[in-house]
């Protein structure tokens, strides 16, 4: 006897006595979206019967190719499917669900006149969960779909859980790359981001300018105020560099009272023109402190380009440099990396000493001692 004339004896039976077979199901946690499938119209007019009096919601389809269309549309939780059928048989619609991704887990049931080992050990080989016999016993069918739904109910929550973890583990990476006084991204995420720039300039040919800020006197403020009104002036200072910055140019706290600037796509010329105006802001910005008083700031800063990828960090010591000049020069100004220094020039000269000065002051933090330099 073929399968789908033994198929259809079962689901033949649609009289009172079928329906009083179907057994009083325990009270559902949530109704399941269930996908009958069967070439057979009495075998899914059965199927579709029970799950609808447990509770559930149904849909059909007639083959397996008519199924899987369904179940692109919209994924069913649970599928009931017939192994054999015109188009597509069952075993093909289990292995395509199973292959489908980017949606949750469907419970897959053979329901089918197949009662042979070779067929269930297919069945359960190409994703079944599980495997019924046809005639089916609906007793059998309930407690199956009870079943799944303890099964989904796992899977729901381990999905929960994984959505909560990834939540958490985004929040925690972007959180570490976030300084928290100043909401301005921190050294780590600048890491980060100096690859970004060395890429762009390797493919793009972007010009960059770096720049090294310093908030001027910024101890005798912390020692006159307290620190709590120091942490004012910090956030104070942040929010006028970001305010007055173009929103491609990056802002970092670099270190205490230091602020590290990217300017993209400039050249020194006019990022030294954008910086000296910020400085000009930071300088009129009013600063309430505590005690109700205002004061003001000012910024000392350090510019230069970017000259190629591999000199970023030579470029951020140029910064450095340069920043180092405009404390030494009188503080509250911009001093370009890129300026020509004459050596006439008796003020140029005290630069280059300072300079070497602030070379011989880095090596010595670094453990070596710099005899040969002058
Ligand atoms: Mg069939």
């Amino acid at each position: 006897m073929s399968e789908t004339e033994r198929s259809t004896q079962p689901s033949s039976v649609l009289d009172d006595d079928t329906r009083k077979s179907v057994p009083d199901a325990e009270p559902l946690a949530a109704p399941l979206d269930i996908l009958v499938v069967d070439d057979d119209e009495a075998s899914r007019a059965i199927l579709e019967i029970a799950v609808t009096s447990y509770g559930h919601r149904c849909r059909t389809a007639c083959d397996g190719q008519e199924a899987w269309e369904l179940y692109q549309a919209e994924p069913a939780q649970v599928i009931l499917s017939d192994w054999n059928m015109p188009r597509m048989d069952g075993a093909e619609l289990c292995r395509r669900v199973r292959g489908a991704s980017g949606h949750s887990y469907t419970y897959f049931i053979f329901m089918t006149s197949f009662a042979d080992r070779e067929h269930f050990l297919r069945g359960m080989a190409v994703g079944a969960d599980d495997y019924q016999t046809k005639p089916v016993d609906l007793d059998e069918l309930s407690a199956r779909l009870h079943s799944a739904e303890r099964v989904l109910s796992v899977y729901r929550s381990l999905a929960d859980s994984n959505r909560t973890l990834r939540h958490d583990s985004e929040r925690a990476t972007a959180e570490a790359r976030v300084d928290p006084l100043t909401g301005l991204p921190n050294r780590l995420r600048l890491n980060e981001d100096l690859e970004d720039v060395r890429a762009n300039m390797q493919r793009f040919g972007d010009a960059y300018c770096v720049a090294l800020c310093d908030i001027d006197n910024f101890k005798q403020f912390n020692d006159r105020f307290g620190h709590p009104s120091g942490d004012i002036a910090l956030r104070s200072v942040a929010e006028t560099l970001r305010r007055h910055l173009r929103e491609v140019d990056m802002i970092y706290r670099y270190g205490g009272e230091e602020f590290l600037l990217v300017f993209a796509k400039q050249g020194a010329e006019s990022a030294t023109a954008a910086l000296d105006r910020v400085r000009k802001e930071v300088a009129a910005a009013e600063i309430r402190i505590l005690s109700g008083e205002v004061h003001s700031l000012t910024i000392s800063a350090g510019l230069t380009a970017i000259r190629a990828p591999a000199d970023v960090q030579a470029a951020i010591e140029r910064a450095d440099a340069a920043l180092y000049r405009a404390k030494a020069c009188g503080k509250n100004q911009v001093v370009s990396g890129q300026t020509h220094i004459r050596a006439e020039d008796p003020r140029a000269l005290a630069d280059i000493a300072l300079g070497l000065a602030h070379v011989r002051l880095t090596l010595f933090r670094r453990g070596l001692r710099p005899q040969s330099l002058p």
